[in-house]
């Protein structure tokens, strides 16, 4: 379990001052400019050194992604773009961090900014965070009145500007190549790759998009030392990790874990258990409504909430939003309402994601009901995978992987309904 002298979200739940005077009680701002005077180079390897993986879904390595970022400026500006889109259904960590303790979070701008040689930073936020907005925007005017941003911020040397900028609620637009379009004032709509953003993205300069939970953990790793980071968790899974747990549990919460903390570990300790108990387990989706779902046995059997067991497993760690289901949950209308959410957030660019999350939405809605041949089933399978990995973003995949957990793990449920609705045997719940 996570000490609390480990934690690195000291002001989560907001029960303390959220404001410059309370954060620097926290510890944070302390010695900001020494930390970038001690160098672009030191802070890259440092935050190499502390195995940290891009909390936003992805898990790529933070301190890898900083280095693609030009060494020398050819004449084009460096930009830090922070993604606090936060929009994938079951994930609310970054609003916590945002409207308790933003401090973090711009302290962590700063110094990202000058480890990839940028002079200008924007944070892009979730359209229907107004509050999280407010807090996050007062405690960038903090930080301005004091030196700790524009010039020679924080007397570090480095002059660095920090933006907010409000998105309008398009969950596309977490998506870092349309998020860069959306803050240049286009639709939302992602880019192909290549080009990276590291080579040309926000407005063609070389760019570096980040979570807001990866970089708000920087400032400390650096005070404490990547090794201190690193000795969390498992190999290649390290540091600490915000979960955000939702679902029947007894207590849902958001609560700062060691990484590869086991499953039962964080239910039983922060959530008061599963809602009547370990035996009504049915299913979680362990990372955000685009991972697939496993089955309670899998959760049971000492699973790890890590990168790298929950992959094995053939599942994710994603945004850590882990969505608890019991058995009065009807798994085939969750998933269905996943692929309708999916089908009405798709940009429509690419057809196997505009026409496919569609049509497997409307499948999902006849199997809902039972109104299937069982045959359908393998055929829904079969369009998840033309689908999957044929799209220009992971938008088809996040559409189409939580069916497939579905068909994985509870095809016996699927098969049953159509056989029930086929002999009129059961009033099978509709889909609204
Ligand atoms: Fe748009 Fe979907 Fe294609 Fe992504 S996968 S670009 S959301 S159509």
């Amino acid at each position: 379990m996570l000490k609390d002298e480990d934690r690195i979200f000291t002001n989560l739940y907001g029960m303390h001052d959220r404001t410059l005077v309370g954060a620097r009680k926290r510890g944070h701002w302390d010695g900001t400019g020494d930390l970038i005077r001690k160098g672009r180079e030191w802070i890259v390897e440092e935050v190499k050194s502390s195995g940290l993986r891009g909390r936003g879904g992805a898990g790529f390595p933070t301190g890898l992604k900083w280095s693609f970022m030009p060494k020398e400026s050819d004449g084009r500006p460096h930009y830090l773009v922070v993604n606090a889109d936060e929009s994938e259904p079951g994930t609310c960590k970054d609003r916590e961090i945002m409207r308790h303790d933003p401090h973090t979070l711009i302290e962590g701008c700063l110094i990202a900014g000058f480890g990839m040689g940028a002079n200008t930073g924007y944070i892009y936020i979730r359209g229907e965070y107004i509050r999280e907005r407010e807090a996050l925007q007062a405690a960038i005017d903090e930080a301005y009145d004091a030196g700790l941003l524009g010039k020679n911020a924080a007397g570090s040397g480095w002059d660095f500007d920090l933006y907010l900028h409000h998105g309008a609620g398009a969950y596309i637009c977490g998506e870092e190549t349309a998020l860069l379009e959306s803050l240049e004032g286009k639709k939302g709509m992602p880019r192909m790759k290549p080009p990276f953003p590291a080579g040309a993205g926000l407005y063609g300069c070389p760019t570096t998009v980040n979570n807001v939970e990866s970089i708000a953990v920087v400032p400390t790793i650096l005070r404490r030392g990547g090794e201190w980071f690193a000795g969390f968790g498992r190999p290649n899974n390290t540091g600490t990790k915000i979960f955000a747990v939702s679902g029947h549990v007894n207590r849902p919460c958001v609560v700062e874990e060691a990484m590869s903390i086991s499953f039962e570990e964080l239910i039983d300790r922060h959530c008061g258990g599963i809602r009547g108990g370990w035996d009504n387990l049915k299913a979680v989706i362990p990372g955000g409504s685009s991972v697939p779902m496993l089955p309670a046995a899998t959760m049971r059997d000492g699973a790890i909430m890590d990168f790298d067991w929950l992959r094995e497993n053939r599942s994710g760690l994603g945004t850590a939003a882990v969505i608890v289901m019991d058995q009065s949950t009807d798994v085939i209308k969750a998933i269905w309402r996943l692929a309708k959410f999916y089908k009405h957030e798709s940009c429509g660019q690419c057809t196997p994601c505009r026409e496919g999350s569609g049509w497997m939405m409307r499948v999902m809605e006849r199997l809902v009901r039972g109104d299937a041949d069982p045959a359908e089933i393998d055929m829904l399978l079969d369009v998840t995978k033309q689908v999957e990995g044929h799209t220009i973003c992971a938008l088809g995949d996040a559409a189409a992987w939580p069916i497939q957990g579905l068909i994985r793990h509870f095809r016996h449920e699927i098969e049953d309904r159509i056989a029930h609705k086929r002999n009129k045997r059961a009033a099978p719940v509709a889909a609204e």
